[in-house]
């Protein structure tokens, strides 16, 4: 079957190649599910795996199949699969457990090892390609009504279990009720990050560098938050505008710049979460006493968030399912550029680094 796949340590190595079907008795146990892939998206991590500045391949092999952001539906299931059946919607987690105590508990996505594993970016292939096979306890179900929403659910996860650290890590101060968050970027976690802020009640400003009208102020407004240009008002402008600084900042701009800056806006008690992955070697000058002073002053929390695990699927996709109640039709406008088939590889390569206006490139592998 046709996979698209990259040589990790060379750059702009993307290409098309063959690869053995898989067999549901590659997983042991009768726990097997196969899936017949019917989309697949790209995001900012793929774009570094193609320039050879993040990912490696599986142990013994020379290439990486790349794709971790898969929607499809299950063909086959092994006698001891029971939450899936044939012909349900579904998509798969990304990491896979090492050797951790964390791991062991269903938590590879805070594993202690150094190494991880995850389809499609590191040590494991993905699932850009026509059928992919993994143990059930991967495989997260997709409500029908939810189809049209198909490659978001990994990006959701991931923003799921993004705001849920911070509320996770917020009960050492006893009570915290967050009333306005600050999501800098508005790129697809952005987006999903300020759905789910709204969702919960908060006033939320989104920020991005370019003024609009454009699609992402368009999405943002229609969530219900307001959309910011850092361009014309910088953050720190616009908390003078409020009378008061962010109780949550979700730093999602891939700007390792813009998340130290984010540190200089948060208010006391407050949490800055980050989840930008930079694989790059960029540096940068902070004013660190200042910083180090508010912190401590402020008791002030910073968090680290990535992957998710098979629970933040499930919380990802009902804020979908409530997003979609909510704000009907206004998820579906962050899916913008299909690209079809995984012939059109290159084109999808050529989307993802060219296109600056586009939230999310996806290929159509199959129909169904
Ligand atoms: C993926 C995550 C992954 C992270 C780091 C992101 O693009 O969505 O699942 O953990 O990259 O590799
Ligand atoms: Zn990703």
């Amino acid at each position: 079957m046709k996979a698209v796949a990259v040589k990790p340590g060379t750059p702009n190595s993307v290409h098309l190649r063959e690869i053995p079907e898989p067999n549901l008795s590659d997983v042991p146990n009768g726990r097997g599910v196969k899936v017949k892939v019917l989309k697949v998206g790209v995001d900012a991590t793929d774009r570094e795996i193609n320039e050879a500045l993040y990912g490696n391949p599986p142990e013994g092999d020379d290439y990486l199949v790349i794709g971790h952001e898969c929607f499809g539906i299950v063909e086959e299931v092994g006698e001891n699969v029971t939450h899936v059946v044939p012909g349900d919607y579904v998509t798969c987690t990304v990491r896979r457990p090492g050797g951790s105590i964390y791991d062991n508990i269903g938590r590879s996505d805070i594993t202690s090892e150094e190494v991880y594993f995850e389809r499609g970016i590191n040590l494991l292939h993905g699932f850009m390609t026509e059928y992919f096979v993994d143990d059930a306890e991967f495989i997260v179900k997709m409500p029908l009504k939810l189809k049209h929403l198909h490659v978001l659910a990994e990006p959701m996860s991931c923003a799921a279990k993004a705001v849920q650290q911070a509320y996770d890590a917020q009960r050492r101060l006893q009570v915290w009720e967050p009333k306005l968050a600050f999501v800098m970027g508005a790129g697809q976690i952005g987006l999903l990050a300020t759905l789910i802020l709204k969702l919960r009640g908060l006033e939320v400003y989104t920020m991005a560098r370019s003024p609009g009208p454009h699609l992402k102020q368009e999405i943002v407004d229609s969530l219900g938050a307001k959309f910011i240009s850092t361009s014309e008002t910088t953050p720190q402008e616009l908390i003078e505008k409020l009378g008061r600084r962010p109780d949550l900042i979700v730093e999602c701009t891939g700007s390792s710049k813009i998340a130290f800056q984010s540190m200089e806006l948060i208010g006391h008690n407050g949490a800055v979460v980050w989840t930008s992955i930079t694989g790059a070697d960029n540096t940068v000058e902070i004013p660190a006493d200042a910083i180090n002073l508010h912190w401590v002053l402020g008791n002030k929390l910073l968090v680290g968030s990535v992957n998710a695990n098979f629970r933040h699927f499930e919380l990802g996709i009902q804020d979908l399912a409530l997003g979609e109640l909510t704000y009907p039709g206004v998820l579906e406008k962050i899916l913008t550029n299909p690209v079809e088939g995984l012939d059109n590889y290159e084109e999808m390569m050529r989307l993802l680094v060219e296109e600056k206006d586009a939230l999310k490139v996806f290929i159509n592998v199959a129909e169904g």
